[in-house]
């Protein structure tokens, strides 16, 4: 069996962003030389997502919209957890988007439904963080 790992580093420049990462999923899929395998892609920070969903500017507003309706950064005062940090809203934002997107690798590549495309949520940016990318297979 093959195994392939690499390391995804993002600095945004705002608090929240999306970013689609499915050509750097398919650039280490490619340099593994896996043709029949899995890929798992997850955030290594608990207040960032990894997700599958459509690259549609429309939805990314949604997105933001609603996860502010579930848990508003501001005022920060509201949360438990924000007493040293300011980030509890980043990390309900994260729970409810998700740690980790499993893609079946078939025939070399990203074995995809219609519009799925792979995108890093970062909800507590301005910051190096990182997202982990291991592909096995044959
Ligand atoms: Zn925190």
């Amino acid at each position: 069996m093959k195994s392939y790992r690499k390391e995804l580093w993002f600095s945004t420049n705002q608090r929240r962003e999306l970013i689609n990462i499915t050509p750097a999923v398919e650039e280490a899929v490619h340099k593994s030389g896996v043709q029949e395998g899995m890929v798992l892609v997850n955030a290594m920070h608990i207040t960032a997502s990894v997700f599958i969903n459509d690259d549609e500017s429309g939805l990314h507003q949604d997105f933001e919209e609603w996860l502010e309706g579930l848990a508003p950064e501001k005022p920060y005062d509201q949360y438990r957890h924000n007493t040293a940090e300011d980030n509890a809203d980043a990390h309900l934002k994260r729970t409810v988007m998700g740690r980790e997107v499993v893609v079946a690798i078939t025939e070399g590549k990203l074995d995809f439904g219609p519009w799925e495309q792979i995108f890093y949520g970062e909800f507590d940016g301005k910051r190096r963080k990182r997202v982990l990318v291991k592909v096995i297979g044959e």
